[in-house]
Parts: C-alpha cells; sequence; structure tokens
C-alpha cells in the first residue's frame, strides 16, 4: 500500500466503481511505455506486439461469460455497451419489428436509451418489480408480443444488488425467440455468469467494477443465434465494424487480467464478502433499531447492503460520518437529489428512499473497516434521531 493510500476515508462504495487491482496495474504498464504500438498497425512489430495482447485479452472476457473470443466486442465502458445493444439491434430489425421489453430498475442508460427508441417510433414496456427487486416471469413472458425484438434485463441491480432469474428469463426468451441482452456490470466477475447456458443473446460489462480501469467495457454479441446490430459510430472498421475506432491496448490487456484475477479468486472471494456483509448488517439491526434491508437478502451479490434507517436523512447521515464514502444510490445520479428510481420501483416511499444508503463492500474492505464504519454509523444514526426528536417513536414502533 502507497502512502497516498493511507488516512483516507473508508471506502464502501465499491458498485459505483472500483480501485485497479495491483495485478491489473503491473499487466497494464508495460502497454503505456515501451509496448505502445497500435494494435491496428499491421506492418510493424509495434502494432503485431499490441494487436497480440488485445487478443488475449479478448480471451480472457471471452472465458468468464464463456463466450467465442469473435463474439466480445470492446467498448468505452457498460454505457457504451447498452446504448449499442439496444439501439443497435432495435434499429438493425427494424422494418420487421418493433416492440421491446425491460423493467423499470435498470440503469438510467438502458431506460434512456428505451425512452430515445420510444421518440424514434419503438414500443416498450416497463415491466415492475416486486418489493424484493425481482421481475415477474409471468409478467415477462405476457409482455413478449410477435413483433417484440429485444428483452433487455440486468443481471445484478447496482443500488440493491439483486440478482434476476437470468436462466428462466433466457429459456423464456428463447423459446419465444426474441433476442435477450443482459447488463451485467455489476455480475460479471461477482458471479458466475455462462450466457450460453443462460441463452443470452447481448451481455454489457465494464473494466471498472471488476477491479479494472476505467473506460474499457465490452459487449458479447453473440454468433448463434447471429445478432446483427446498427453500429452507433462510423469509422474505420475495427471490432467487425460495429465499434469502429482505435482499440486502447493498456486499457484492453488490464481487462483481461481484471477478469483472469476475477474467475480465478471469485469463489473465496466471496466468502470473505458474504462474511464481512453479515457482519455489518448484524451491527447496524443490533446498533439501532428501524434498520430495514431494501431488496432481497438470499438472491443478491454479496459484497451489496442497501438499509433505510427509519426517520434519518440519507444525506445528513452521510454528512455526519465524511470518515466513511457510502452512496445514497447510483453514482450517475447522485447530483440531483431526486429519490432513486430503483427503490420507488420497489416501493418504497419518498422518505423511506431518502433514509436509505447503500453499502458496497469489495476486495480491499478488511474487516477492521467494517467494524470501524458500522460503529460510527450507529452512533451518527443514534444521534441524528435525537437531534430531530424521533428516537422514541422508532423504538415503540419496532
Ligand atoms: C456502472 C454501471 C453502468 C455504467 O458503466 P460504465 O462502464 O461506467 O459506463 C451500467 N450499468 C450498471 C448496472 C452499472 O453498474
Amino acid at each position: 500500500m502507497t502512502d497516498d493510500m493511507r488516512n483516507r476515508p473508508i471506502y464502501l462504495d465499491n458498485q459505483a466503481t472500483t480501485p485497479v487491482d495491483p495485478r491489473v496495474l503491473d499487466a497494464m504498464l508495460p502497454y503505456f511505455q515501451a509496448r505502445f504500438g497500435n494494435p491496428h498497425s499491421q506492418t510493424h512489430f509495434y502494432g503485431w506486439e499490441a494487436a497480440e495482447a488485445v487478443e488475449v485479452a479478448r480471451g480472457q472476457l471471452a472465458e468468464i461469460v464463456n463466450a467465442s473470443p469473435e463474439e466480445i466486442i470492446f467498448t468505452s465502458g457498460a454505457t457504451e455497451s447498452n446504448n449499442l445493444a439496444i439501439k443497435g439491434v432495435a434499429r438493425f430489425y427494424k422494418d420487421k419489428k418493433k416492440h421491446l421489453v425491460t423493467c423499470t430498475t435498470e440503469h438510467m442508460c438502458v431506460l434512456d436509451s428505451a425512452f430515445q427508441l420510444e421518440k424514434e417510433g419503438f414500443e416498450i414496456t416497463y415491466l415492475p418489480v416486486s418489493r424484493d427487486g425481482l421481475i415477474d416471469l409471468d409478467e415477462l413472458r405476457a409482455a413478449i408480443r410477435d413483433d417484440t425484438v429485444l428483452v433487455t434485463i440486468m443481471t445484478v441491480q447496482n443500488e440493491v444488488g439483486v440478482i434476476q432469474p437470468m436462466a428462466e428469463i433466457g429459456a423464456i426468451c428463447h423459446e419465444k425467440k426474441v433476442f435477450l441482452h443482459s447488463d451485467a456490470a455489476q455480475a460479471v466477475g461477482k458471479v458466475p455468469v455462462d450466457v450460453k447456458a443462460l441463452n443470452i443473446d447481448l451481455l454489457s460489462f465494464t473494466g471498472h467494477k471488476l477491479y479494472g480501469p476505467m473506460g474499457i467495457g465490452a459487449l458479447y454479441v453473440g454468433a448463434k443465434p447471429k445478432v446483427r446490430l446498427e453500429p452507433l459510430i462510423s469509422g474505420g472498421g475495427q471490432e467487425q465494424g460495429i465499434r469502429p475506432g482505435t482499440l486502447p491496448a493498456p486499457l484492453c490487456v488490464g481487462f483481461g487480467e481484471a477478469c483472469r484475477v476475477a474467475a480465478e479468486d471469485m469463489a473465496a472471494e466471496n466468502k470473505r464478502l458474504s462474511a464481512l456483509r453479515g457482519i455489518l448488517f448484524d451491527r447496524l439491526r443490533n446498533g439501532v433499531p428501524g434498520v430495514r434491508l431494501n431488496g432481497d437478502l438470499e438472491r443478491r451479490i454479496p459484497g451489496n447492503l442497501n438499509i433505510a434507517f427509519d426517520g434519518v436523512d440519507g444525506e445528513s447521515l452521510m454528512a455526519a460520518v465524511p470518515e466513511i464514502a457510502v452512496s445514497s444510490g447510483s453514482a450517475c445520479s447522485s447530483e440531483d437529489s431526486d429519490s432513486s428510481h430503483v427503490l420507488s420501483a420497489l416501493g418504497l416511499t419518498r422518505e423511506q428512499a431518502h433514509s436509505s444508503l447503500r453499502f458496497g463492500i469489495g476486495r480491499f474492505t478488511t474487516e477492521e473497516e467494517i467494524e470501524t464504519a458500522s460503529a460510527r454509523i450507529i452512533d451518527a444514526v443514534k444521534k441524528l434521531r435525537r437531534q430531530s426528536g424521533n428516537d422514541g417513536a422508532i423504538r415503540a414502533a419496532e
């Protein structure tokens, strides 16, 4: 650990981004310096060397989702992958089909892509979720029409960490012969994802959510059945013409190494994260009354806990514990004070949503940090409730 990493707030926001793993950084560094070539240069050693490294990385990405290397398209991140998958497929098949199905707790980049398609004349069905954060499979089945081109449902929700039943969703889409896309930005490297077993046709993931670099993502585009899509940008034909532009070789290498490390460590790491989350949840529940979990506990990635503290304003709580880096929800919408569209979709009131915090435990979180953070939060919750005078009411309501 470098000096720069000491005396910093305890980082519990690993769903917003994750630090680059030292093994990933080591793998990347040579490609910024001696091995700096353009991977598309075909006339000399520098290009061949960078291209070879990119292809190794592509293989590592393919392996973690059980795809073939030629089914992996590099992008700038999951936002771009989601845009490319949703708009790209819809626009390619627009003469035959004009309906898509998604759900209300999707990431804003998925919902916004859907809104854009509505402006272009497509029809979208937004499936609701129940209190646990999961969609209803019968509702999905009923929503699919003859002119449905794509179903897009995220594998793991970024605010509440809930895992959708992708195998069942895949089976329904396969049976109805509709393409299935999944935003798996929070899933790849955290839970096993097998696009073949799950019948997923398109899958988005991103480097910086799995201890890789920011600015690099990927879209898996299945070859069987072959998915066609219209590119978002025009250019020199790289990435099969689907996503032209010079590939950032150092970032590709880092993303690849991040996938390799994540796959290797997944089982052991998930045990460790579950234990840490158990400690955090127990400390908070036992420390103060009125602590409620948002979303299902069992069908959830081990690194996530999203909790409503009755009668406490989340913003005030965060301000009271500056030594802990947590968030009230998605980093992308944290600039406005609107309540989370995800927590409202789960049925929380505005007030409950505003009293919720998301804890994201990660690879570098220690037990000591969890103990310190829970003690500080308990103190702050007690203090805020005393100040607002509703301490007694919450105790009585338990
Ligand atoms: C972070 C995230 C994104 C956006 O990914 P970027 O690589 O930052 O563009 C999309 N969907 C989900 C579920 C995410 O968690």
